[in-house]
């Protein structure tokens, strides 16, 4: 099992939210946050970053 993490960066509001709960996300220096494994194998803290972000711009999607 593997999951595609997107975010989209056009929603993305620079609130900090995602990083502050996951490792797998980081804010770049144009105020927005990046993804920066965008498959994994397990789901883990990237569903924590997806729930907390008050723009819904973090999407989780299985493959395989
Ligand atoms: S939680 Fe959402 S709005 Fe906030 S930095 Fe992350 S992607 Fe952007």
């Amino acid at each position: 099992m593997a999951y595609i993490i997107h975010l989209d960066e056009g929603k993305c509001g620079g609130c900090g939210a995602c990083p502050a709960v996951c490792s797998n996300f980081e804010m770049m220096e144009n105020g927005k946050a990046r993804v920066k494994n965008k498959e994994v194998k397990e789901i883990g803290c990237n569903q924590e970053a997806a729930d907390a972000c008050p723009r819904k711009a973090i999407t989780i999607r299985k493959v395989r």
